[in-house]
């Protein structure tokens, strides 16, 4: 029992990583939209196991809601801001931010924002864009979060990948200025080996990798003083969802070793210390303003 509580008191004593979640359904990231439309609805299950199993390791996250999830489940919306959670926007339908126009994007999060914050009586500060689809070709998205009101984002993946990032964008909170005002930039979290940023944040890379590689990704980041931002989603905790044919790298992030993901969770809970992205935002604010200059929004 002492050594046990040692433990917990250690555990408090170190570096808080951020908890998020993108809230979708298992199809939302996959299907097109008549599969969408007639798809079996199972975020209750996944969300359940995954709130029960914060509550058990006393851990608060932040938890960034599709609209179109947040409509349909308005119930959920509401016990995950009631369990203590904070609340942010994960766009509206989940597409590459990439491929729409400016004018779509921003009615899109207005819409979804708005249906969210209706939902938990808060506005909503904090966004991430699907697919961490604000890249070099959709930075001009940041200007709009802000005049949207958000205060900052967690959108910006610093890896080379098929579908997003941007390979060389800082790996610490960055605030970044545009005409509109500033936001704050929480990168997905990487870890520089050679000349390669390795993903070590979440998803599918944690459902890849064996538990010990993760271990080792978040300690050599907490030497560094850098917090982890990790990710899951609900459907990773709920491994009997539908099949549906995909092509070879969708199927490579969304059907790998789903089993291994809740006792891979139950580890990293117990070893870890975690917070909502708010929290660890405003712990890095202090340093984020004493590490200007911000990055450049055109090169
Ligand atoms: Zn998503």
């Amino acid at each position: 029992m002492l050594m046990f509580k040692q433990k917990e008191r250690q555990k408090d004593l170190r570096l808080k990583h951020a908890f998020t979640v993108d809230v979708e359904d298992w199809y939302h990231g996959i299907a097109d939209e008549k599969t969408r439309a007639s798809a079996e609805r199972r975020l209750d299950y996944g969300l359940g196991r995954l709130l029960d199993i914060l509550a058990e390791y006393e851990v608060k996250g932040t938890f960034y809601w599709l609209g179109p999830a947040a409509v349909e489940h308005p119930y959920l919306v509401r016990q995950v801001a009631d369990a203590g959670h904070e609340i942010g926007c994960h766009g509206w339908l989940h597409e590459l931010v990439y491929t729409m126009s400016p004018q779509r994007f921003r009615e899109e999060t207005r819409k979804a924002c708005d249906a969210i914050a209706n939902l938990t009586g808060k506005p909503i500060i904090s966004y991430r864009a699907p697919y961490f689809s604000i890249t070099r070709k959709s930075l001009w998205a940041l200007e709009i979060l802000i005049e949207l009101g958000f205060q900052y984002d967690s959108s910006i993946f610093p890896v080379r990948n098929w579908r997003y990032g941007i390979p060389n964008f800082p790996r610490q909170p960055q605030q970044i200025d545009t005409p509109s005002g500033s936001i704050y930039e929480l990168p997905v979290s990487v870890r520089p080996i050679f000349n390669y940023n390795l993903p070590v944040s979440g998803g599918s890379y944690f459902r890849l990798y064996p538990y010990s590689i993760t271990q080792n990704n978040f300690l050599a980041l907490e030497q560094q003083g850098l917090p982890v931002v990790f990710y899951i989603h609900p459907w990773e905790l709920d491994p009997d969802h539908p099949p549906v044919p995909l092509n070879w790298k969708e199927r490579l992030t969304h059907y790998v070793n789903f089993h291994s993901t809740t006792p891979k969770l139950r580890r990293l809970l117990a070893e870890f210390s975690f917070a909502p992205l708010g929290d660890v935002f405003k712990n890095s604010q202090t340093r984020v303003a004493n590490n200007h200059p911000s990055p450049s929004l055109t090169n």
